[in-house]
Protein backbone atom coordinates (compact mmCIF):
# COMPACT_ATOMS: atom_id res chain seq x y z
CA UNK A 1 0.00 0.00 0.00
CA UNK A 2 1.47 3.21 -1.26
CA UNK A 3 0.76 6.80 0.61
CA UNK A 4 -0.59 7.96 -2.76
CA UNK A 5 -2.99 4.89 -2.86
CA UNK A 6 -4.18 6.60 0.87
CA UNK A 7 -5.17 9.39 2.61
CA UNK A 8 -2.65 10.15 5.58
CA UNK A 9 -5.63 12.09 7.29
CA UNK A 10 -8.05 9.75 7.32
CA UNK A 11 -9.15 7.91 10.35
CA UNK A 12 -9.97 3.55 11.03
CA UNK A 13 -13.17 4.50 10.12
CA UNK A 14 -13.08 5.41 6.94
CA UNK A 15 -11.54 2.26 6.37
CA UNK A 16 -13.48 0.59 3.00
CA UNK A 17 -16.09 -2.05 3.77
CA UNK A 18 -15.66 -5.71 2.37
CA UNK A 19 -18.64 -4.92 -0.18
CA UNK A 20 -17.03 -2.02 -1.42
CA UNK A 21 -13.77 -3.68 -1.58
CA UNK A 22 -15.65 -6.49 -3.55
CA UNK A 23 -17.28 -4.00 -6.08
CA UNK A 24 -13.87 -2.72 -7.76
CA UNK A 25 -13.35 -3.40 -11.11
CA UNK A 26 -9.72 -4.95 -9.93
CA UNK A 27 -11.29 -8.03 -8.39
CA UNK A 28 -13.88 -8.51 -11.41
CA UNK A 29 -11.46 -11.11 -12.81
CA UNK A 30 -10.31 -12.71 -8.94
CA UNK A 31 -14.25 -13.03 -8.45
CA UNK A 32 -14.71 -15.35 -11.98
CA UNK A 33 -11.61 -17.70 -10.88
CA UNK A 34 -12.32 -18.25 -7.46
CA UNK A 35 -15.12 -18.90 -4.93
CA UNK A 36 -16.65 -15.66 -3.80
CA UNK A 37 -16.37 -17.05 0.23
CA UNK A 38 -12.92 -17.34 -0.68
CA UNK A 39 -12.27 -13.93 -2.15
CA UNK A 40 -14.50 -12.50 0.43
CA UNK A 41 -11.64 -14.06 3.14
CA UNK A 42 -8.52 -12.47 1.59
CA UNK A 43 -10.42 -8.97 1.72
CA UNK A 44 -10.90 -9.52 5.05
CA UNK A 45 -7.14 -10.66 5.79
CA UNK A 46 -6.00 -7.37 3.82
CA UNK A 47 -7.86 -5.15 5.17
CA UNK A 48 -7.34 -6.48 9.04
CA UNK A 49 -3.21 -6.31 7.73
CA UNK A 50 -4.26 -2.31 6.86
CA UNK A 51 -6.06 -1.59 9.83
CA UNK A 52 -2.90 -2.85 11.68
CA UNK A 53 -0.91 -0.85 9.72
CA UNK A 54 -3.30 2.43 9.41
CA UNK A 55 -2.87 1.61 13.62
CA UNK A 56 0.67 2.05 13.28
CA UNK A 57 0.65 5.62 11.57
CA UNK A 58 0.52 4.24 7.97
CA UNK A 59 -2.43 5.61 5.52
CA UNK A 60 -5.75 4.25 5.11
CA UNK A 61 -6.10 2.79 2.12
CA UNK A 62 -8.70 3.15 -0.49
CA UNK A 63 -11.20 0.19 -1.63
CA UNK A 64 -9.39 0.50 -4.42
CA UNK A 65 -5.79 -0.11 -3.46
CA UNK A 66 -6.98 -3.20 -0.82
CA UNK A 67 -8.75 -4.69 -4.33
CA UNK A 68 -5.48 -4.26 -5.98
CA UNK A 69 -3.57 -5.80 -3.41
CA UNK A 70 -5.76 -9.02 -2.89
CA UNK A 71 -5.95 -8.95 -6.69
CA UNK A 72 -2.42 -9.47 -6.89
CA UNK A 73 -1.41 -11.18 -3.85
CA UNK A 74 -4.75 -12.39 -1.69
CA UNK A 75 -5.94 -15.66 -3.13
CA UNK A 76 -3.32 -16.48 -6.14
CA UNK A 77 -1.09 -16.90 -3.16
CA UNK A 78 -2.49 -19.99 -1.93
CA UNK A 79 -4.28 -21.00 -4.71
CA UNK A 80 -2.64 -21.19 -7.63
CA UNK A 81 -0.69 -24.23 -9.26
CA UNK A 82 1.85 -26.20 -7.29
CA UNK A 83 4.98 -26.43 -7.53
CA UNK A 84 6.76 -24.26 -9.43
CA UNK A 85 9.05 -25.72 -12.00
CA UNK A 86 12.73 -23.72 -11.30
CA UNK A 87 15.96 -24.05 -12.69
CA UNK A 88 18.59 -25.68 -10.12
CA UNK A 89 21.76 -23.67 -10.29
CA UNK A 90 23.16 -24.77 -7.00
CA UNK A 91 24.90 -27.58 -8.50
CA UNK A 92 23.75 -30.21 -5.57
CA UNK A 93 22.27 -32.74 -7.57
CA UNK A 94 20.10 -34.32 -5.71
CA UNK A 95 18.51 -31.49 -3.83
CA UNK A 96 15.88 -32.42 -1.32
CA UNK A 97 14.38 -29.24 -1.06
CA UNK A 98 14.16 -29.08 -4.90
CA UNK A 99 12.76 -33.05 -5.37
CA UNK A 100 15.57 -34.75 -5.12
CA UNK A 101 15.66 -36.98 -8.55
CA UNK A 102 14.12 -35.82 -11.74
CA UNK A 103 12.50 -38.09 -13.36
CA UNK A 104 13.43 -39.80 -16.88
CA UNK A 105 11.13 -38.37 -19.85
CA UNK A 106 10.48 -42.27 -19.80
CA UNK A 107 9.38 -42.18 -16.50
CA UNK A 108 7.31 -39.27 -16.40
CA UNK A 109 5.23 -40.82 -19.47
CA UNK A 110 5.00 -43.65 -17.31
CA UNK A 111 3.58 -41.97 -14.29
CA UNK A 112 1.75 -40.05 -16.44
CA UNK A 113 0.01 -43.18 -18.59
CA UNK A 114 -0.83 -44.61 -15.17
CA UNK A 115 -2.54 -41.84 -13.69
CA UNK A 116 -4.63 -40.77 -16.38
CA UNK A 117 -6.97 -43.88 -16.76
CA UNK A 118 -7.40 -47.50 -15.19
CA UNK A 119 -4.33 -49.66 -15.67
CA UNK A 120 -3.51 -53.24 -14.86
CA UNK A 121 -1.93 -52.16 -11.55
CA UNK A 122 -3.41 -55.06 -9.59
CA UNK A 123 -5.08 -57.33 -12.02
CA UNK A 124 -3.50 -60.04 -14.05
CA UNK A 125 -5.10 -59.50 -17.71
CA UNK A 126 -4.46 -63.12 -18.80
CA UNK A 127 -6.72 -64.54 -15.75
CA UNK A 128 -8.14 -61.52 -15.10
CA UNK A 129 -7.87 -62.17 -11.21
CA UNK A 130 -6.14 -59.84 -9.14
CA UNK A 131 -2.69 -59.82 -9.15
CA UNK A 132 0.37 -57.88 -7.05
CA UNK A 133 1.04 -54.09 -7.33
CA UNK A 134 4.58 -55.40 -6.23
CA UNK A 135 5.30 -57.66 -8.91
CA UNK A 136 6.00 -56.11 -12.27
CA UNK A 137 9.19 -53.79 -9.85
CA UNK A 138 10.23 -56.85 -8.09
CA UNK A 139 10.37 -58.65 -10.80
CA UNK A 140 13.33 -56.11 -12.49
CA UNK A 141 14.37 -55.97 -8.71
CA UNK A 142 15.43 -59.30 -8.85
CA UNK A 143 16.76 -59.34 -11.96
CA UNK A 144 19.23 -56.06 -11.49
CA UNK A 145 20.28 -57.28 -7.98
CA UNK A 146 20.26 -60.72 -8.48
CA UNK A 147 17.86 -60.83 -4.74
CA UNK A 148 16.04 -63.61 -4.02
CA UNK A 149 12.94 -60.84 -3.50
CA UNK A 150 12.34 -57.70 -3.04
CA UNK A 151 9.33 -54.72 -2.42
CA UNK A 152 8.92 -51.15 -2.84
CA UNK A 153 7.12 -48.79 -0.72
CA UNK A 154 7.22 -44.95 0.10
CA UNK A 155 10.06 -44.41 1.43
CA UNK A 156 13.31 -45.57 2.26
CA UNK A 157 12.60 -44.20 5.92
CA UNK A 158 8.96 -46.11 5.49
CA UNK A 159 10.73 -49.55 4.40
CA UNK A 160 13.23 -49.22 7.25
CA UNK A 161 10.46 -48.85 9.90
CA UNK A 162 8.53 -51.78 8.35
CA UNK A 163 11.87 -54.10 7.68
CA UNK A 164 12.66 -53.38 11.46
CA UNK A 165 8.93 -53.93 12.85
CA UNK A 166 8.28 -57.72 10.31
CA UNK A 167 11.73 -58.76 11.68
CA UNK A 168 12.50 -57.65 15.08
CA UNK A 169 9.76 -56.19 17.09
CA UNK A 170 9.51 -57.27 20.16
CA UNK A 171 13.36 -58.06 20.06
CA UNK A 172 16.58 -56.32 20.73
CA UNK A 173 18.41 -55.00 17.30
CA UNK A 174 22.06 -54.85 17.17
CA UNK A 175 23.83 -51.24 16.21
CA UNK A 176 26.79 -49.82 16.08
CA UNK A 177 27.30 -46.96 17.92
CA UNK A 178 28.73 -45.02 15.34
CA UNK A 179 25.92 -45.75 13.13
CA UNK A 180 22.85 -44.60 15.43
CA UNK A 181 22.97 -41.47 14.40
CA UNK A 182 20.14 -38.75 12.73
CA UNK A 183 19.84 -39.40 8.71
CA UNK A 184 17.97 -36.18 8.55
CA UNK A 185 14.85 -33.98 9.00
CA UNK A 186 13.93 -35.75 11.96
CA UNK A 187 14.68 -39.21 10.81
CA UNK A 188 17.07 -40.89 13.79
CA UNK A 189 18.04 -44.56 13.73
CA UNK A 190 16.97 -44.74 17.68
CA UNK A 191 13.87 -43.44 16.93
CA UNK A 192 12.95 -45.72 13.95
CA UNK A 193 13.92 -48.34 16.20
CA UNK A 194 11.89 -47.40 18.66
CA UNK A 195 8.74 -46.89 16.59
CA UNK A 196 9.09 -50.35 15.32
CA UNK A 197 8.73 -51.92 18.54
CA UNK A 198 12.08 -53.13 18.30
CA UNK A 199 14.80 -52.88 21.06
CA UNK A 200 18.22 -51.00 20.65
CA UNK A 201 21.78 -52.56 21.60
CA UNK A 202 24.66 -50.09 20.74
CA UNK A 203 27.57 -52.02 20.34
CA UNK A 204 31.13 -50.56 19.94
CA UNK A 205 32.18 -46.95 20.57
CA UNK A 206 31.30 -43.71 18.12
CA UNK A 207 34.82 -43.94 16.54
CA UNK A 208 35.42 -48.03 16.15
CA UNK A 209 33.30 -51.18 16.41
CA UNK A 210 34.58 -54.48 15.91
CA UNK A 211 32.63 -58.04 14.43
CA UNK A 212 33.24 -59.21 18.06
CA UNK A 213 31.53 -56.16 19.43
CA UNK A 214 28.23 -57.48 17.69
CA UNK A 215 28.74 -61.17 18.68
CA UNK A 216 29.31 -60.51 21.84
CA UNK A 217 26.17 -58.45 21.83
CA UNK A 218 23.88 -61.35 20.35
CA UNK A 219 21.47 -63.47 23.15
CA UNK A 220 18.13 -65.30 22.35
CA UNK A 221 16.72 -61.93 22.25
CA UNK A 222 18.44 -60.24 19.37
CA UNK A 223 15.75 -59.93 16.33
CA UNK A 224 18.39 -58.46 13.89
CA UNK A 225 21.82 -56.85 12.84
CA UNK A 226 21.46 -53.55 11.92
CA UNK A 227 24.14 -51.73 9.58
CA UNK A 228 23.23 -48.47 8.55
CA UNK A 229 25.38 -46.55 5.66
CA UNK A 230 27.13 -43.19 6.93
CA UNK A 231 25.51 -41.40 4.24
CA UNK A 232 25.52 -38.05 5.42
CA UNK A 233 28.81 -37.84 7.64
CA UNK A 234 32.16 -39.47 8.12
CA UNK A 235 34.29 -40.07 11.11
CA UNK A 236 37.88 -39.73 10.10
CA UNK A 237 41.06 -40.49 11.94
CA UNK A 238 41.22 -43.71 14.41
CA UNK A 239 38.80 -45.63 13.12
CA UNK A 240 37.54 -48.97 12.50
CA UNK A 241 34.60 -49.82 11.09
CA UNK A 242 33.72 -54.10 10.99
CA UNK A 243 33.27 -55.38 7.23
CA UNK A 244 29.89 -55.94 5.95
CA UNK A 245 30.59 -59.13 5.39
CA UNK A 246 32.38 -60.13 9.21
CA UNK A 247 29.37 -58.70 10.00
CA UNK A 248 27.29 -61.32 8.16
CA UNK A 249 28.84 -64.19 8.94
CA UNK A 250 28.21 -63.03 12.48
CA UNK A 251 24.92 -62.84 11.50
CA UNK A 252 24.93 -66.29 10.07
CA UNK A 253 26.84 -68.16 12.83
CA UNK A 254 23.84 -67.12 15.50
CA UNK A 255 21.02 -67.40 12.90
CA UNK A 256 20.14 -63.47 13.44
CA UNK A 257 19.51 -62.04 10.02
CA UNK A 258 21.47 -58.49 8.91
CA UNK A 259 19.39 -55.32 7.67
CA UNK A 260 21.71 -52.98 5.64
CA UNK A 261 20.24 -49.85 5.26
CA UNK A 262 22.32 -48.31 2.58
CA UNK A 263 20.77 -44.95 2.09
CA UNK A 264 21.24 -44.05 -1.59
CA UNK A 265 21.11 -47.17 -3.66
CA UNK A 266 23.69 -46.82 -6.47
CA UNK A 267 23.18 -49.58 -9.13
CA UNK A 268 25.97 -47.94 -10.95
CA UNK A 269 29.64 -47.97 -10.07
CA UNK A 270 29.86 -44.30 -8.51
CA UNK A 271 33.74 -45.16 -9.03
CA UNK A 272 33.71 -44.82 -12.58
CA UNK A 273 32.87 -41.44 -12.58
CA UNK A 274 36.18 -40.31 -10.39
CA UNK A 275 33.70 -40.43 -6.91
CA UNK A 276 34.62 -42.83 -4.07
CA UNK A 277 33.07 -46.12 -4.80
CA UNK A 278 29.26 -46.27 -3.34
CA UNK A 279 28.28 -49.84 -1.78
CA UNK A 280 25.77 -51.60 -4.68
CA UNK A 281 22.82 -53.36 -3.42
CA UNK A 282 24.08 -56.18 -5.29
CA UNK A 283 27.45 -56.54 -3.57
CA UNK A 284 26.01 -56.23 -0.35
CA UNK A 285 23.39 -59.29 -0.74
CA UNK A 286 26.92 -61.11 -2.20
CA UNK A 287 28.12 -59.76 1.23
CA UNK A 288 25.35 -61.51 2.91
CA UNK A 289 22.97 -59.12 3.73
CA UNK A 290 19.40 -60.67 4.35
CA UNK A 291 17.50 -57.44 3.49
CA UNK A 292 19.14 -54.37 1.62
CA UNK A 293 17.47 -50.98 2.19
CA UNK A 294 17.70 -48.16 -0.36
CA UNK A 295 15.32 -44.86 -1.84
CA UNK A 296 14.31 -44.91 -5.23
CA UNK A 297 15.17 -41.11 -5.54
CA UNK A 298 18.90 -40.52 -4.81
CA UNK A 299 21.28 -42.65 -6.76
CA UNK A 300 19.30 -44.68 -8.46
CA UNK A 301 17.62 -41.59 -10.02
CA UNK A 302 14.12 -42.45 -9.64
CA UNK A 303 10.51 -41.25 -8.03
CA UNK A 304 10.63 -41.16 -3.82
CA UNK A 305 10.25 -44.88 -2.71
CA UNK A 306 11.84 -46.85 -0.10
CA UNK A 307 13.07 -50.18 -1.77
CA UNK A 308 14.00 -53.08 0.02
CA UNK A 309 15.78 -56.26 -1.54
CA UNK A 310 16.75 -59.72 0.26
CA UNK A 311 15.67 -62.90 0.80
CA UNK A 312 12.21 -64.30 0.44
CA UNK A 313 11.23 -65.36 3.40
CA UNK A 314 11.93 -62.58 5.21
CA UNK A 315 10.55 -59.94 1.84
CA UNK A 316 7.78 -62.22 2.28
CA UNK A 317 7.40 -61.08 6.27
CA UNK A 318 7.11 -57.24 5.32
CA UNK A 319 4.92 -57.79 2.18
CA UNK A 320 2.13 -59.01 4.69
CA UNK A 321 2.95 -57.10 7.53
CA UNK A 322 -0.11 -54.34 8.55
CA UNK A 323 2.55 -51.63 7.94
CA UNK A 324 3.09 -52.46 4.57
CA UNK A 325 -0.43 -51.27 3.74
CA UNK A 326 0.25 -47.80 5.43
CA UNK A 327 3.41 -47.51 3.46
CA UNK A 328 2.42 -48.59 0.22
CA UNK A 329 3.62 -46.79 -3.06
CA UNK A 330 0.93 -45.39 -4.75
CA UNK A 331 0.47 -46.41 -8.78
CA UNK A 332 2.31 -43.07 -9.96
CA UNK A 333 5.32 -44.54 -7.84
CA UNK A 334 5.05 -47.79 -9.10
CA UNK A 335 4.63 -46.38 -13.03
CA UNK A 336 7.98 -44.09 -12.46
CA UNK A 337 9.80 -46.62 -10.77
CA UNK A 338 9.48 -49.17 -12.86
CA UNK A 339 10.25 -47.20 -15.99
CA UNK A 340 13.23 -45.82 -14.16
CA UNK A 341 14.54 -49.50 -13.67
CA UNK A 342 14.04 -50.59 -16.77
CA UNK A 343 16.75 -47.93 -18.00
CA UNK A 344 19.01 -49.77 -15.85
CA UNK A 345 17.76 -53.40 -17.67
CA UNK A 346 18.57 -51.93 -20.95
CA UNK A 347 21.75 -50.46 -20.09
CA UNK A 348 20.81 -47.45 -20.97
CA UNK A 349 20.51 -45.93 -17.34
CA UNK A 350 23.86 -43.47 -17.75
CA UNK A 351 22.17 -41.72 -20.76
CA UNK A 352 18.46 -41.81 -20.10
CA UNK A 353 18.50 -40.82 -15.90
CA UNK A 354 19.22 -36.96 -15.28
CA UNK A 355 20.86 -37.68 -12.14
CA UNK A 356 23.23 -39.80 -13.79
CA UNK A 357 23.60 -37.66 -16.92
CA UNK A 358 24.31 -34.59 -14.78
CA UNK A 359 27.13 -36.82 -12.76
CA UNK A 360 29.05 -37.79 -15.63
CA UNK A 361 28.70 -34.51 -17.82
CA UNK A 362 32.72 -33.37 -18.62
CA UNK A 363 34.52 -30.32 -17.50
CA UNK A 364 34.99 -29.16 -21.00
CA UNK A 365 31.29 -29.20 -21.35
CA UNK A 366 30.82 -27.26 -17.85
CA UNK A 367 33.32 -24.65 -19.07
CA UNK A 368 31.82 -24.26 -22.49
CA UNK A 369 28.48 -23.79 -21.21
CA UNK A 370 29.49 -21.22 -18.34
CA UNK A 371 31.34 -19.42 -20.51
CA UNK A 372 28.59 -19.10 -23.05
CA UNK A 373 26.57 -18.54 -19.99
CA UNK A 374 28.69 -15.82 -18.73
CA UNK A 375 29.32 -13.83 -21.46
CA UNK A 376 25.55 -14.02 -22.77
CA UNK A 377 24.73 -12.01 -19.03
CA UNK A 378 27.53 -9.71 -19.62
CA UNK A 379 30.13 -7.29 -17.69
CA UNK A 380 28.52 -8.59 -14.24
CA UNK A 381 29.36 -12.62 -14.72
CA UNK A 382 32.78 -14.66 -14.75
CA UNK A 383 33.84 -17.90 -14.60
CA UNK A 384 35.59 -19.96 -12.27
CA UNK A 385 36.75 -23.30 -11.32
CA UNK A 386 34.70 -25.10 -8.39
CA UNK A 387 32.81 -28.04 -7.34
CA UNK A 388 29.38 -29.63 -7.34
CA UNK A 389 27.53 -31.68 -4.67
CA UNK A 390 26.08 -35.20 -4.74
CA UNK A 391 23.80 -34.47 -1.94
CA UNK A 392 21.05 -35.95 -0.55
CA UNK A 393 22.79 -37.99 1.84
CA UNK A 394 24.72 -39.54 -1.00
CA UNK A 395 28.74 -39.67 -1.12
CA UNK A 396 29.26 -36.65 1.82
CA UNK A 397 32.24 -35.50 0.93
CA UNK A 398 33.06 -36.16 -2.49
CA UNK A 399 32.98 -33.65 -5.43
CA UNK A 400 32.61 -32.97 -9.00
CA UNK A 401 34.85 -30.69 -10.55
CA UNK A 402 33.16 -27.73 -12.73
CA UNK A 403 32.79 -24.47 -13.41
CA UNK A 404 30.76 -21.99 -11.99
CA UNK A 405 29.83 -18.14 -13.63
CA UNK A 406 30.12 -15.53 -10.52
CA UNK A 407 27.66 -12.42 -10.43
CA UNK A 408 28.75 -9.96 -9.23
CA UNK A 409 25.85 -8.53 -7.09
CA UNK A 410 26.20 -4.91 -6.08
CA UNK A 411 22.87 -5.03 -3.95
CA UNK A 412 24.63 -8.41 -2.17
CA UNK A 413 24.44 -11.51 -2.42
CA UNK A 414 21.00 -12.08 -0.62
CA UNK A 415 19.06 -9.57 -2.87
CA UNK A 416 20.22 -10.87 -5.67
CA UNK A 417 19.84 -14.60 -4.88
CA UNK A 418 16.02 -13.31 -3.72
CA UNK A 419 15.30 -11.67 -7.30
CA UNK A 420 16.65 -15.16 -8.98
CA UNK A 421 14.44 -16.82 -6.76
CA UNK A 422 11.54 -15.06 -7.22
CA UNK A 423 11.84 -14.36 -10.95
CA UNK A 424 10.48 -16.24 -14.03
CA UNK A 425 11.18 -18.52 -14.44
CA UNK A 426 12.42 -19.00 -10.55
CA UNK A 427 16.91 -19.51 -10.39
CA UNK A 428 17.99 -21.02 -7.12
CA UNK A 429 21.60 -20.07 -6.93
CA UNK A 430 24.56 -20.84 -4.24
CA UNK A 431 25.95 -18.32 -2.18
CA UNK A 432 29.70 -18.91 -1.25
CA UNK A 433 31.64 -16.43 0.93
CA UNK A 434 29.15 -13.98 -0.07
CA UNK A 435 29.02 -14.22 -3.75
CA UNK A 436 26.14 -15.69 -6.03
CA UNK A 437 27.67 -18.90 -7.93
CA UNK A 438 25.70 -20.48 -10.76
CA UNK A 439 26.44 -24.32 -11.36
CA UNK A 440 25.35 -25.29 -14.67
CA UNK A 441 25.58 -29.11 -13.91
CA UNK A 442 21.98 -28.71 -12.37
CA UNK A 443 20.83 -26.72 -15.28
CA UNK A 444 19.53 -28.67 -18.01
CA UNK A 445 21.22 -27.26 -20.78
CA UNK A 446 18.14 -26.16 -23.51
CA UNK A 447 18.05 -23.71 -20.83
CA UNK A 448 20.77 -21.63 -20.49
CA UNK A 449 19.59 -18.85 -22.83
CA UNK A 450 16.51 -18.79 -20.51
CA UNK A 451 19.01 -18.82 -17.41
CA UNK A 452 21.13 -16.07 -19.03
CA UNK A 453 17.72 -14.12 -19.47
CA UNK A 454 16.47 -14.16 -16.05
CA UNK A 455 19.72 -13.53 -14.56
CA UNK A 456 20.47 -10.26 -16.77
CA UNK A 457 16.94 -9.33 -15.44
CA UNK A 458 18.16 -9.81 -11.92
CA UNK A 459 20.71 -8.18 -12.18
CA UNK A 460 19.25 -4.91 -13.56
CA UNK A 461 16.24 -4.77 -11.39
C1 LIG B 1 18.37 -40.92 2.78
C2 LIG B 1 18.56 -42.01 3.75
C3 LIG B 1 17.46 -42.58 4.40
C4 LIG B 1 16.06 -42.08 4.19
O1 LIG B 1 15.62 -42.34 2.91
P1 LIG B 1 14.29 -41.61 2.35
O2 LIG B 1 14.05 -42.28 1.04
O3 LIG B 1 14.62 -40.18 2.26
O4 LIG B 1 13.20 -41.88 3.33
C5 LIG B 1 17.69 -43.61 5.27
N1 LIG B 1 18.94 -44.05 5.51
C6 LIG B 1 20.02 -43.54 4.91
C7 LIG B 1 21.37 -44.08 5.22
C8 LIG B 1 19.87 -42.50 4.00
O5 LIG B 1 20.93 -41.97 3.39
Amino acid sequence: MTEASGNPRASLRDLPSVDRVLAEPALAATLERFRRDLVVDAVRAELARARTAAAGGAAVPSAAAVAEAVAAAGVEEWASAWPTPVINATGVILHTNLGRAPLSEASVRAAAAGAEGYADLEMDLESGRRGSRHAAVAGLLRQLTGAEAAIAVNNNAGAILLGLAAVAAGREVVVSRGEASEIGGGFRIPDVLAQSGARLVEVGTVNRTYAHDYERAITPETGALLVVHRSNFAVVGFVHEAGLGEVAAVGRAHGVPLLHDLGSGALLDTAAYGLTHETTPQESLAAGASLVFFSGDKLLGGPQAGIVVGEAALVERLATHPLARALRADKLTLAALHATLLHYVRGEAAEALPVWRMIGVSVEELAARAGALASLIGERASVQPGTSALGGGSLPGDELETRLVVLDAPAGADELTRRLRTGDPPIVARIEDGRVLLDPRTVPSSRDAELAVAVSRALEA
